[in-house]
């Protein structure tokens, strides 16, 4: 049975929830980690899906990765379907989050969380985004030792490079870009992405004639198979803490579970924020109620500080379903990295000549390992997929409507929206010897962007968060120019045939609805809730200006930890 009292709750267990559990375990404070989502890998809930397993998980001894090799698969709609964003009972069907047009909110429930589907890319902010925003209560030189702190723990190295990187690098280069050294970026260029995959087993390298079967112990770290996007279970057979993707499941968690002071619960949805106001008006948060998703039942639980670390959706929503004071910043100013795609096609003569093969083979390698900086502006990286998802990012959806409908005239690309009949075979037909491009563009904070609820519009949790996003005009041509040199890169790489999306806003990256500077201090903590802190994307003041953002939500939740022991127990 968790207790009734901790020194500390963490509502939620995915990016960033765990790097402040095992923080604050690690300075001796009772931490009871609240998750909504299921457990996977935990020998407490062998059918995770199926029973209800055991109530709590405090010991790193009940993590195994035999069990998680059994829940976790490389068929990726499984996946897809296992980590979706509801219940450990999929019979009881998801919490739905309507994202307006035809976008998608992508989060997933579980110890790990959103994490348990990320690429895994791991780069720092563009300083500007953070020095340059008179909004953000820090400097980018507080974040620098806890951005070294996270990568020493999720292990973030350059990634290998392998055709599809390669022959990205070729065209940036023939572009006229500099590559980048270092990890602070200040500058234009194209570099390998400093992902937070271990390194692949040195037995694997191109001439070291390798024939196994990528299982442990005969390969270890990364086994460059494609697939960081469906939970990433590689190398099948490794220890639960030495699976390649360093998801928080696999690193945080272990973590804070040996420190000895960390309860994790999932399987429990938490529903509402208790708080007491003292003499001076200013409510201060005393504990959670939440919501076993198993039997329905509704506990309490008491803490001298609550973290919120439910994502940059649902933080927001369980402050509004609050009686909590009005903050006019509360769940605005949401930023997505607005984002697209852009197709390369090769004839094969071509790439036989640039890059001594005549297929790009982009399901080789980490799933993005190349990526383009542009602070300012936003990022480029590769994406490799399978065939079908590929099919589904590149050419199945569009805010411009159908490619025969438009005339890209003196575009940088041939096609431009949905691809349809004999293009769209011929496009598909050449997977082997294409590339897709992300366009992630950084978006700024408008208060007309986010997350309201309301009465009425209800799960069996409260009113749900409604989620709104439309793009400014700066926005909208910071994507295009990046969409741009996406394909002078591609075409100076040698592409025949370039093809853009305009893919519709799709919240992948989701950040800055609990804004620091607007709604948290410098220290992460509630203006206008004391002991109430914010350790998730949504305390970020921007998108950290198109950069993958979970390095920052870590180390920002890394240095949110540090400052609650400095607030609220020091001595
Ligand atoms: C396909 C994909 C690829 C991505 N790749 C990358 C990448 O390569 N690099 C990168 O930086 N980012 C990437 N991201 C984004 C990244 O995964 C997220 O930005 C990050 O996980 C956010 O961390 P978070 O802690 O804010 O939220 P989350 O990771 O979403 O965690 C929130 C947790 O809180 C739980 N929760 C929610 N509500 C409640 C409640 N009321 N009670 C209890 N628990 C609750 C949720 O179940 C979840 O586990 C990717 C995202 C997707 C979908």
């Amino acid at each position: 049975m968790v207790a009734a009292h901790y020194d500390v709750v963490v509502v939620g267990a995915g990016g960033d929830g765990p790097v402040a559990a095992w923080k604050l375990g690690e300075a001796g404070l009772s931490v009871l980690v609240l998750e909504a989502g299921p457990f996977y890998g935990n020998e407490q809930w062998p059918k995770p899906n199926e029973q209800p397993g055991a109530e709590s998980s405090s010991s790193v001894d009940d993590l195994s990765g035999r069990l998680l090799d059994e829940q976790f698969t490389t068929r990726e709609l499984e996946m897809i379907r296992k980590l979706v964003f509801g219940p450990a009972d999929h019979e009881r069907g998801f919490w739905l989050r309507k994202f307006p047009g035809d976008g998608a909110i992508l989060q997933c429930a579980g110890v790990g969380g959103t994490t348990l589907h990320y690429t895994g890319c791991h780069p720092r902010a563009y300083p500007a985004s953070i020095d340059e925003q008179p909004h953000w209560p820090v400097d980018y030189a507080d974040l620098v030792p806890y951005y070294r702190e996270i990568e020493a723990m999720c292990e973030v190295t350059p990634a290998p490079v392998t055709a599809k990187e390669e022959l990205f690098f070729r065209g940036a280069a023939a572009a006229g870009w500099d590559l980048i050294d270092g990890l602070n970026v200040t500058e234009p260029g194209y570099r390998p992405q400093p992902n937070a995959i271990r390194q692949p087993d040195p037995r694997l390298h191109v001439d070291a004639g390798y024939d196994g079967d990528f299982t442990y112990p005969e390969v270890d770290g990364d086994t460059l198979a494609l697939g960081s996007i469906a939970g990433h279970p590689f190398p099948r057979g490794a220890p639960y803490e030495e699976k390649a993707k360093r998801a928080s499941n696999v690193s945080f968690v272990p973590a804070a579970l040996r420190t000895g002071n960390v309860t994790v619960r999932p399987n429990a949805f938490v529903t509402s924020i208790e708080t007491e106001t003292a003499g001076n008006d200013h409510p201060e948060a005393t504990g959670v109620r939440f919501r076993d998703t198993w039997s329905g039942r509704v506990e309490s639980v008491d803490c001298e500080v609550l973290v919120l670390a439910a994502g940059a959706i649902e933080t927001p929503r369980l402050w509004l379903n609050a009686d909590l004071p009005k903050n006019e910043w509360v769940g605005r100013g949401m930023t997505i990295h607005f984002g697209d795609n852009v197709m390369g096609l090769w004839d094969a003569a071509d790439l036989e000549s640039s890059i001594g093969q005549d297929t790009v083979d982009q399901f080789q390698g980490q799933d993005i390992a190349a990526r383009f900086d542009y602070p300012g502006l936003g990022m480029l990286q590769t994406v490799g997929t399978a065939p079908g998802i590929g099919a589904i990012l590149g050419f199945g959806s569009s805010a411009s409507g159908f490619a025969f409908e438009n005339d890209p005239d003196d575009a940088p690309w041939d096609t431009l929206g949905r691809l349809a009949g004999s293009e769209l075979k011929r496009l598909l037909s050449g997977y082997r010897r294409t590339l897709q491009v992300l366009v992630v563009s950084d978006d700024r904070p408008h208060r007309r962007n986010g997350v309201t609820v309301v009465p009425g519009v209800e799960d069996e949790h409260g009113p749900i968060p409604l989620v709104n996003y439309e793009p400014s005009t700066g926005d909208r041509q910071r994507r295009d120019r990046l969409a741009e040199i996406a394909a002078e890169i591609l075409r100076a790489a040698g592409a025949s045939h370039v093809h853009r999306s305009d893919s519709p806003p799709t919240a992948l990256h989701v950040h800055s609805t609990m804004a620091m500077g607007k709604v948290v201090d410098e220290a992460c903590e509630a203006y206008d809730v004391g002991r109430l802190f914010v350790a998730d994307h949504s305390a970020l003041a921007n998108g950290v200006g198109g950069a993958n953002p979970t390095n920052t939500g870590q180390a920002l939740a890394a240095r949110t930890a540090d400052k609650i022991v400095e607030r609220y127990f020091a001595g």
